[in-house]
């Protein structure tokens, strides 16, 4: 995307230009069409994602049109939670907004009150403030908000951690309602999401990777799956490869990365399972082999992976999607460790289809299509856009061979009528299990059962 085809005015894209900026960032292509349309808006996006210019740039460009209002008082409001991130808003405003003959006044705790009381009673396009010294001139009387268009609230989870909460809501109640909000934090969970509640009304949500978690040396790969017997075909075919050293197979839940890891180590994988109901000695077991190379395959959950840093890890797959995007950006993080390059792969049916474009949204990356000769899928995903990718070399034939529950997890041999249905797309399988002997923990699995495909 370029920053032309945002409508952004003609004095902006000249800063922008100036400023150096060749293409706008993920938070600014996603987030400056949502607010230049009029939505209220809660970003998670933090510090280094250009997350100043995604809220600042949309806010200028309304600027560039007259107030209907009468009256002195600011349009934009901007709310930080230390004088530091205001002194960088105001400058990114100054820099921004040059051209346009934008009044930026910054009022911050510490700085003496008569010239602030000068700079208020003048003409302000743009308030950037820090909570506690906006409330004193609040309530000395000192500010006119009859023109206020729009607040932004910048590090609002930092403000809330500082116990701004109660002034954010009294600065909020003293705007006019009709404004739009925006809101810009780290986390939009928790507290966070109550204030939005509160202030926010009906807002699009955007949630953008911060660039450190970008992993560029790991090469993203999609797989379309029809049903549960192509994803084992698919994970069979990966786990034979050479290429391979070490991976993280990821399943939504810990029953799953049991029957996983059972049915790889029954293939002859050195295979183990790892996930929260080990004990804490069985955990800790299972890493020091894996990273003594004893374990070629670790098939895991969420959380039990949290921060596992072992170089071997070549791949990571994504057997299940996770159930959160932020979950997506730590397992392929398991990969491509010490500056090595790593492969993550995701297997998705069409279901997983709004769940992948959330996860992509995210990290502000494509995940790439690859398919494997002999294993394509008869289903093409519904509601795709065109994808770049290695060979698409689809059969065309929808409704192919799917399990009946549209390319789920339910076992694909298996009737779809009053079979056993996971939740949350788990990994079911057929009866052919004969025993319900669970693994030993943090070893690698003993049972002999054998997994379709
Ligand atoms: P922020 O996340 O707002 O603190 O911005 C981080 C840095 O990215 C600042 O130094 C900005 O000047 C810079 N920046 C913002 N947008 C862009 C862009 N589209 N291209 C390159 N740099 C940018």
């Amino acid at each position: 995307m370029s920053f032309e085809s945002l409508n952004l005015n003609p004095s902006i894209l000249k800063a922008i230009v100036e400023s150096g900026y060749t293409e706008p960032t993920a938070i600014q292509s996603e987030a400056i069409p949502v607010v230049l349309a009029g939505h209220d808006l809660m970003a998670s996006a933090q510090t280094g994602t250009g997350k100043t210019a995604a809220f600042m740039l949309p806010a200028l460009h309304k600027l560039a049109t007259p107030s209907a209002v009468k009256s002195k008082g600011p349009r934009v409001l901007v709310l930080t939670p230390t004088r530091e991130l205001a002194t960088q808003v105001n400058d990114a405003a100054r820099k921004y907004g040059k051209t346009l003959r934008v009044n930026t006044v910054s009022i911050l705790g510490g700085m003496p009150y008569p010239l602030q009381n000068k700079l208020l009673s003048g003409f302000v396009d743009i308030l950037v403030a820090t909570p506690g010294r906006l409330i004193d001139h609040i309530d000395r009387g000192r500010i006119d908000f009859s023109r206020l268009e729009m607040l932004i609230l910048d590090e609002a989870d930092r403000m809330l951690d500082m116990g701004f909460i109660e002034d954010v809501e009294k600065i909020a109640a003293a705007t006019p309602a009709s404004r739009q909000t925006l809101l810009f934090s780290a986390t939009l969970d928790g507290n966070i999401g109550k204030l939005a509640t509160r202030l926010l009304k009906d807002p699009k949500r955007i949630q953008i990777a911060a660039q450190q978690d970008r992993h560029e040396n790991i090469e993203q790969r999609l797989h379309y799956v029809d049903d549960l017997a192509h994803k084992n075909r698919l994970l069979q075919h990966l786990v034979t490869d050479t290429d391979l050293k070490q991976a993280i197979v990821f399943t939504s839940t810990k029953r799953d990365a049991d029957m996983l890891a059972e049915d790889l180590f029954a293939q002859g994988h050195s295979a183990a399972a790892l996930h929260g109901d080990m004990n804490q000695g069985a955990r800790n077991r299972t890493l020091t082999k894996l990273r003594r190379g004893g374990i070629r395959i670790l098939v895991a959950t969420d959380v039990a992976a949290r921060g596992i840093d072992v170089p071997g890890i070549s791949h990571v797959i994504n057997f299940d999607l996770p159930k959160f995007a932020e979950d997506y950006v730590h397992r392929i993080g398991r990969t491509g460790r010490a500056g090595a390059s790593g492969i993550a792969v995701s297997f998705a049916s069409h279901k997983d289809m709004m769940h992948l474009k959330r996860i992509e949204r995210f990290t502000g990356q494509n995940i790439t299509l690859h398919t494997v000769p002999g294993m394509e899928p008869k289903r093409i995903p519904r509601a795709e856009a065109p994808r770049s990718g290695q060979g698409r070399k689809f059969s065309g034939k929808p409704g192919g061979s799917s399990a009946g529950n549209g390319g789920g997890y339910n076992n694909g041999n298996r009737s779809a009528a009053g079979q056993p249905r996971r939740e949350g797309g788990g990994y079911a399988r057929s009866g052919e299990r004969t025993s319900e002997k669970r693994p030993n923990s943090g070893g690698a699995a003993h049972h002999s059962g054998r997994r379709h495909g």
